[in-house]
């Protein structure tokens, strides 16, 4: 059953990915933003940035760390929030992270690399986890 569930994952990828024709479906095929924070191999085609989710339920959080204070912000006085969207692949862990606003460019690096350490519960398309893009804020509060 799980094999023959595996091999339908791998069937619906080989159908997506235009020139792969002749892969088969036993070998591991690697998404184009393998491991950055996952060392699980991933079969499933990570949805382009900006592309709109086919997913039922998004990725949810469900560890998040605080993040690492940039020197040169705390010393300027500098704070606010950042958001990021984060892919989160089918096991949780976040692949790839891009900052759309920031209310700081010295805040937007400690911020990716913050999210990038966070856990989720993947987002789900038909009950199966799928990586999907999902909404962060990172907030830097100068005490
Ligand atoms: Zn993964």
């Amino acid at each position: 059953m799980k094999g023959a569930l595996r091999f339908a994952i791998a069937l619906s990828w080989l159908a997506v990915a235009v020139g792969c024709a002749g892969v088969a479906a036993e070998e591991h095929v690697a998404a184009p933003t393998d491991v950055v924070g996952c060392a699980e191999p991933h079969h499933l085609p990570a949805p382009a940035f900006g592309a709109r989710s086919e997913a039922d339920s998004g990725a949810r959080v469900v560890a998040e760390t605080d993040p690492v204070y940039p020197s040169m912000a705390r010393e300027a006085n500098v704070d606010g929030r950042v958001e990021v969207m984060a892919l989160v692949c089918e096991h949780g862990r976040v692949v790839d992270a891009r900052v759309v606003r920031t209310d700081s460019a010295m805040l937007s690096t400690a911020a990716m690399d913050c999210v990038r350490h966070w856990s989720f519960e993947p987002a789900r398309a038909n009950g199966q986890p799928v990586p999907d893009w999902t909404q962060c804020f990172v907030h830097f509060n100068l005490k």
